[in-house]
């Protein structure tokens, strides 16, 4: 029997991201979204050719494939949400670490410049999805993907990203998406986070 795809603890308390992210908005968020794809996949792959596979590989093997539109939902909307939690720390936003920085200045002209695209890929993406920055070869860019659409099967690595679906930010900021994203980029962003993600 394959293992099944199991949900990641979060990298920290539910309360640590309050106010601008409230433990409440986490609880459901990651308790009851997360962990419903979690279990939505573990009943789609078993005895299909993904059961064996790692998860970053169901998404990459489902990817495009309209029959397979369930089972790469759930897989890509695990996967993101784990990496949008790292994505995230208590005091975040402020300074990258240098070697970001210069790669953000080369591509944005500055700090600010990033944060201002990425917020506006954020919040215009219409309906559901994820703004992202992103490594392209050596470059560094903003993109915006559409529910569960992930960079990670467009040749894309991914560094961060921002989730702007309704359940991310509705109980604590109701319509304003534009708020809790630019209070995200302001004071949570892991700019750590994406240094690893450089490699
Ligand atoms: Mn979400």
């Amino acid at each position: 029997m394959a293992t099944p795809i199991s949900l990641p603890p979060l990298p920290w308390a539910e309360n640590a991201l309050d106010p601008v992210i409230s433990a409440n908005t986490i609880s459901f968020h990651y308790g009851k979204h997360h962990k419903t794809y979690v279990d939505n996949l573990n009943k789609l792959i078993p005895g299909t050719e993904y059961a064996d596979l790692p998860l970053e590989a169901i998404v990459k093997a489902t990817a495009g494939k309209a029959d397979k539109a369930g089972i790469f939902n759930n897989a890509a909307q695990i996967w993101n949400h784990t990496f949008y939690w790292n994505s995230l720390r208590a005091k975040g936003g402020g300074e990258p670490p240098a070697a970001l920085k210069q790669k953000i200045d080369a591509a944005f002209g500055s700090v600010d410049a990033c944060k201002k695209e990425l917020s506006a890929a954020a919040v215009s993406q219409f309906g559901s999805g994820w703004g992202w920055l992103v490594a392209d070869g050596g470059k560094l860019k903003i993109v915006k993907t559409a529910n569960a659409e992930t960079p990670l099967t467009q040749g894309l690595k991914p560094l961060l990203t921002v989730d702007v679906w309704e359940h991310a930010y509705y109980l604590d900021y109701q319509n304003k998406r534009a708020d809790h994203v630019n209070a995200v980029l302001d004071k949570l962003i892991n700019w750590e986070f994406a240094v690893q993600n450089l490699g």
